[in-house]
Protein backbone atom coordinates (compact mmCIF):
# COMPACT_ATOMS: atom_id res chain seq x y z
CA UNK A 1 0.00 0.00 0.00
CA UNK A 2 1.31 3.30 -1.16
CA UNK A 3 1.26 6.39 1.61
CA UNK A 4 -0.97 8.20 -0.57
CA UNK A 5 -3.32 5.24 -0.06
CA UNK A 6 -2.44 4.61 3.39
CA UNK A 7 -3.45 8.15 4.26
CA UNK A 8 -6.83 8.23 2.30
CA UNK A 9 -7.91 5.01 4.15
CA UNK A 10 -6.68 6.97 7.87
CA UNK A 11 -9.32 9.51 6.33
CA UNK A 12 -11.95 7.52 5.21
CA UNK A 13 -11.79 5.76 8.79
CA UNK A 14 -11.73 8.59 10.77
CA UNK A 15 -15.03 10.24 8.70
CA UNK A 16 -16.90 6.77 8.76
CA UNK A 17 -16.03 6.99 12.63
CA UNK A 18 -17.43 10.56 12.98
CA UNK A 19 -20.59 10.17 10.86
CA UNK A 20 -21.41 7.06 12.91
CA UNK A 21 -20.91 9.24 16.21
CA UNK A 22 -22.74 12.24 15.14
CA UNK A 23 -25.93 10.07 13.99
CA UNK A 24 -25.81 8.03 17.50
CA UNK A 25 -25.99 11.10 19.21
CA UNK A 26 -28.77 12.80 17.24
CA UNK A 27 -32.03 14.01 19.69
CA UNK A 28 -29.65 13.58 22.65
CA UNK A 29 -28.72 17.41 24.19
CA UNK A 30 -25.44 17.52 25.15
CA UNK A 31 -22.10 19.72 24.44
CA UNK A 32 -19.21 17.60 22.38
CA UNK A 33 -15.25 18.41 22.92
CA UNK A 34 -13.03 17.67 20.46
CA UNK A 35 -9.51 17.29 21.68
CA UNK A 36 -6.58 18.67 18.89
CA UNK A 37 -7.52 21.12 16.48
CA UNK A 38 -4.73 20.31 14.10
CA UNK A 39 -5.68 22.47 11.20
CA UNK A 40 -9.45 21.95 11.90
CA UNK A 41 -10.73 19.20 9.09
CA UNK A 42 -12.44 17.37 11.81
CA UNK A 43 -13.87 20.21 13.85
CA UNK A 44 -15.49 21.28 10.49
CA UNK A 45 -16.64 17.90 9.88
CA UNK A 46 -18.20 17.74 13.20
CA UNK A 47 -19.86 21.22 13.06
CA UNK A 48 -21.08 20.76 9.82
CA UNK A 49 -22.76 17.37 10.78
CA UNK A 50 -23.95 18.83 14.16
CA UNK A 51 -25.37 21.86 13.10
CA UNK A 52 -24.95 24.99 14.66
CA UNK A 53 -27.57 24.17 17.60
CA UNK A 54 -24.89 21.88 18.95
CA UNK A 55 -22.20 23.61 20.86
CA UNK A 56 -18.95 21.50 20.26
CA UNK A 57 -16.02 22.97 22.88
CA UNK A 58 -12.35 22.56 21.22
CA UNK A 59 -9.00 21.80 23.02
CA UNK A 60 -5.79 23.03 21.47
CA UNK A 61 -2.44 23.88 22.79
CA UNK A 62 -1.72 26.50 20.08
CA UNK A 63 -4.29 27.57 16.61
CA UNK A 64 -3.21 27.07 13.63
CA UNK A 65 -5.99 25.81 11.73
CA UNK A 66 -7.37 27.33 8.47
CA UNK A 67 -8.96 30.91 9.52
CA UNK A 68 -12.67 29.23 8.04
CA UNK A 69 -12.02 26.30 11.41
CA UNK A 70 -11.10 27.94 14.32
CA UNK A 71 -14.03 27.80 16.68
CA UNK A 72 -15.37 31.28 18.53
CA UNK A 73 -13.37 31.99 21.73
CA UNK A 74 -15.96 31.03 24.11
CA UNK A 75 -15.58 27.52 22.94
CA UNK A 76 -11.99 27.24 22.57
CA UNK A 77 -10.12 25.90 25.61
CA UNK A 78 -6.43 27.09 24.73
CA UNK A 79 -3.55 25.60 26.13
CA UNK A 80 -2.02 22.24 27.65
CA UNK A 81 -4.76 19.79 28.02
CA UNK A 82 -3.54 18.99 31.73
CA UNK A 83 -4.25 22.38 32.64
CA UNK A 84 -7.62 23.37 30.20
CA UNK A 85 -9.38 19.55 30.28
CA UNK A 86 -9.32 18.87 34.08
CA UNK A 87 -11.19 22.62 34.39
CA UNK A 88 -13.64 22.09 31.15
CA UNK A 89 -14.49 18.96 32.77
CA UNK A 90 -15.24 20.65 35.79
CA UNK A 91 -17.55 23.44 33.99
CA UNK A 92 -19.19 20.95 31.34
CA UNK A 93 -19.60 18.17 34.57
CA UNK A 94 -21.42 15.33 33.12
CA UNK A 95 -23.12 16.31 30.19
CA UNK A 96 -20.86 15.75 27.40
CA UNK A 97 -22.59 13.37 24.67
CA UNK A 98 -19.31 13.16 22.68
CA UNK A 99 -16.17 13.65 23.04
CA UNK A 100 -13.25 13.14 19.95
CA UNK A 101 -9.71 12.92 20.43
CA UNK A 102 -7.20 13.16 17.80
CA UNK A 103 -4.20 14.19 19.52
CA UNK A 104 -1.46 11.78 18.90
CA UNK A 105 2.20 12.48 17.43
CA UNK A 106 4.97 10.29 16.65
CA UNK A 107 6.25 9.54 20.15
CA UNK A 108 4.36 6.56 21.04
CA UNK A 109 5.41 6.89 24.71
CA UNK A 110 4.27 10.29 24.96
CA UNK A 111 0.86 9.17 22.84
CA UNK A 112 0.13 6.13 25.99
CA UNK A 113 1.15 9.46 28.61
CA UNK A 114 -0.94 11.56 26.79
CA UNK A 115 -3.86 8.62 26.54
CA UNK A 116 -3.57 7.66 30.19
CA UNK A 117 -3.72 11.42 31.25
CA UNK A 118 -7.18 12.26 28.99
CA UNK A 119 -9.23 8.81 30.47
CA UNK A 120 -9.14 10.48 33.92
CA UNK A 121 -9.41 14.00 33.12
CA UNK A 122 -12.16 13.55 30.20
CA UNK A 123 -14.40 11.34 32.59
CA UNK A 124 -15.96 13.34 34.86
CA UNK A 125 -17.44 15.36 31.88
CA UNK A 126 -19.26 12.32 30.61
CA UNK A 127 -22.68 12.11 30.22
CA UNK A 128 -24.23 8.65 30.78
CA UNK A 129 -24.06 6.68 27.26
CA UNK A 130 -21.90 9.72 26.21
CA UNK A 131 -19.72 8.24 23.01
CA UNK A 132 -15.84 8.80 23.11
CA UNK A 133 -13.86 8.43 19.72
CA UNK A 134 -9.77 8.45 19.90
CA UNK A 135 -7.28 7.88 17.56
CA UNK A 136 -5.62 6.43 20.71
CA UNK A 137 -6.23 3.39 22.79
CA UNK A 138 -8.21 4.85 26.06
CA UNK A 139 -8.96 3.44 28.78
CA UNK A 140 -12.40 4.42 30.38
CA UNK A 141 -13.43 2.70 33.75
CA UNK A 142 -16.55 0.89 33.22
CA UNK A 143 -16.75 2.03 29.50
CA UNK A 144 -17.82 -0.67 26.36
CA UNK A 145 -15.57 -0.74 23.59
CA UNK A 146 -17.47 -0.79 20.71
CA UNK A 147 -17.06 -2.37 17.23
CA UNK A 148 -15.92 0.79 14.30
CA UNK A 149 -18.08 1.36 11.67
CA UNK A 150 -17.95 -1.20 8.46
CA UNK A 151 -14.79 -1.40 6.84
CA UNK A 152 -13.09 0.52 9.36
CA UNK A 153 -9.83 -1.87 10.41
CA UNK A 154 -9.59 -3.02 14.25
CA UNK A 155 -7.15 -0.93 15.70
CA UNK A 156 -7.24 2.32 13.25
CA UNK A 157 -9.54 4.09 15.54
CA UNK A 158 -11.35 3.43 19.19
CA UNK A 159 -14.68 3.62 20.07
CA UNK A 160 -16.50 3.62 23.66
CA UNK A 161 -19.47 4.09 25.61
CA UNK A 162 -19.69 4.86 28.93
CA UNK A 163 -22.08 3.36 31.03
CA UNK A 164 -25.45 4.61 30.82
CA UNK A 165 -27.91 5.43 34.03
CA UNK A 166 -29.00 3.09 35.62
N1 LIG B 1 -8.15 16.44 14.18
C1 LIG B 1 -7.25 17.43 13.66
C2 LIG B 1 -7.60 17.74 12.23
O1 LIG B 1 -8.46 17.05 11.66
O2 LIG B 1 -7.01 18.68 11.69
C3 LIG B 1 -5.81 17.01 13.78
C4 LIG B 1 -5.32 17.00 15.19
S1 LIG B 1 -3.56 16.82 15.29
C5 LIG B 1 -3.33 15.14 14.91
C6 LIG B 1 -3.28 16.82 17.02
C7 LIG B 1 -3.44 18.18 17.67
O3 LIG B 1 -3.50 17.99 19.08
C8 LIG B 1 -2.27 19.12 17.41
O4 LIG B 1 -2.75 20.31 16.85
C9 LIG B 1 -1.65 19.35 18.78
O5 LIG B 1 -1.19 20.68 18.97
C10 LIG B 1 -2.79 19.03 19.72
N2 LIG B 1 -2.31 18.52 21.01
C11 LIG B 1 -1.61 17.39 21.23
N3 LIG B 1 -1.33 17.25 22.52
C12 LIG B 1 -1.86 18.32 23.16
C13 LIG B 1 -1.90 18.75 24.52
N4 LIG B 1 -1.32 18.03 25.49
N5 LIG B 1 -2.56 19.89 24.80
C14 LIG B 1 -3.14 20.63 23.82
N6 LIG B 1 -3.14 20.28 22.51
C15 LIG B 1 -2.50 19.14 22.19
Amino acid sequence: MSRLDSAIRRLEAQRACLDFACEAIAGRPGPVFELGLGNGRTYDHLRSRLGEARAIYVFERKVAAHPDCIPPDERLYLGDFAETLPRAAAEHSGRVVLAHADMGSGDEAANARLAAFVSQALAPALAPGALVLSDQTLTLEGAETLDLPQGVAPGRYHLYRVPSAV
